[in-house]
């Protein structure tokens, strides 16, 4: 058996080769995207591993590659948007995903996001640079347990990082499309609006879908607390960022973590020269109560390693079987 893996960045070569070891199964390891253009490179392989971003293309594609021989799709992490499921139906492709490779690492982002601006380390080492070091009465804090968390969105993620803020004893409310039983221990569930209303922390875990895209706008930022810190490690969209950078500069909310933003694919996971970074990015980056990281939250050991394995397991499990 052999199969082809696609977009392979440098974090997950030691686990492609150890799996490959393991299970006596050749992959050959390629660092471009799956496209037309080097689907030949899967030559002798029953399938290939892949990656988001991928471009995979029209009905050729998915007819070349059936005509190829190959016969699976294993995406190794969660999205599979890019993938034309329907022409893959209609060649006998299976498709296969890793719904949850590790959803402890985006919650442990997020929460580490929140606590920073709760202790406003973007605003001291401000205050330090000019040599400012006497206690500013405008960078008090207060302490966790003190404060209401609320999530919007109660699935891996929302439910890793109900776990993580309980454990640290804050009250933890949360709205979620339906109501789940294995998190009543350590959320309160209530409406999207008490959310909004109620929380110190607001931590967005919801997919990016119709219902969902600017969830955050002018008047969900305009009724949050003005001590508010909105976090956003789930898709940009979610969040109007002209009506946020609106609410951070006339301090309606105190401020934001984000992992992701709306127009990020055309800088993230780029080299981009600084001033050719979209203006939104650059106000918001200047801000010193806003955390911004290039869609890395999920980007741990554990993650890399769980994505690399159970991605070519489910490729392996079905070829066996
Ligand atoms: P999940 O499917 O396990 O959970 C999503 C939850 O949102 C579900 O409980 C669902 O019921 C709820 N939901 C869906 N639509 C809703 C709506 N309109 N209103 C209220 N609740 C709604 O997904 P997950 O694994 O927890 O991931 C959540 C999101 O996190 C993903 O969709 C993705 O956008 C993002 N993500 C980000 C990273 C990163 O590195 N920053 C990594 C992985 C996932």
């Amino acid at each position: 058996m052999k199969i082809a893996a696609y977009s392979v960045v440098p974090a997950e070569k030691p686990y492609f080769e150890q799996w490959s070891k393991d299970h006596h199964v050749e992959v050959k390891l390629i660092s471009a995207p799956l496209s037309s253009a080097n689907l030949a490179e899967a030559a002798d392989c029953v399938g290939v591993s892949v990656q988001q971003p991928s471009t995979l293309g029209g009905a050729d594609f998915y007819q070349q590659f059936t005509q190829m021989g190959l016969k699976y799709i294993g995406v190794r992490s969660a999205g599979i948007d890019f993938v034309n499921l329907a022409e893959c139906q209609k060649h006998g492709i299976k498709v296969t995903n890793v719904p949850a490779y590790s959803p402890r690492a985006i919650a442990e982002m997020g929460l580490t996001q929140a606590l920073a601006l709760l202790r406003k380390l973007g605003e001291y080492r401000t205050e330090m640079a000019q040599g400012k070091f006497s206690l500013n009465p405008h960078l008090i804090s207060n302490e966790i347990y003190n404060l209401t968390v609320g999530l919007i969105g109660l699935g891996h993620i929302g439910g890793e990082t109900a776990r993580l803020y309980r454990a640290l004893g804050a009250k933890v409310i949360a709205y979620n499309r339906s109501h789940k039983v294995e998190y009543e221990s350590v959320v309160e569930y209530t409406d999207f609006d008490s959310v909004i209303t109620q929380s110190d922390i607001i931590s967005l875990h919801t997919p990016l879908t119709s219902a969902t895209e600017g969830m955050i706008g002018a008047p969900e930022l305009h009724k949050m607390k003005d001590n508010a810190i909105l976090i956003n490690m789930s898709r940009g969209r979610l969040v109007d960022t002209a009506a946020l950078i609106a609410a951070l500069e006339s301090h309606q909310i105190a401020g934001a973590g984000l992992d992701t933003l709306a127009n990020e694919a055309a800088f993230f996971r780029k080299d981009v020269p600084v001033d050719q970074l979209p203006a939104d990015y650059r106000t918001l980056a200047a801000m010193p109560n806003v955390i911004i990281t290039p869609h890395v939250a999920f980007y741990t050991t554990t993650a890399i390693k769980n994505m690399v394995n159970i991605g070519l397991d489910n490729i392996y499990q079905q070829e066996k079987n």
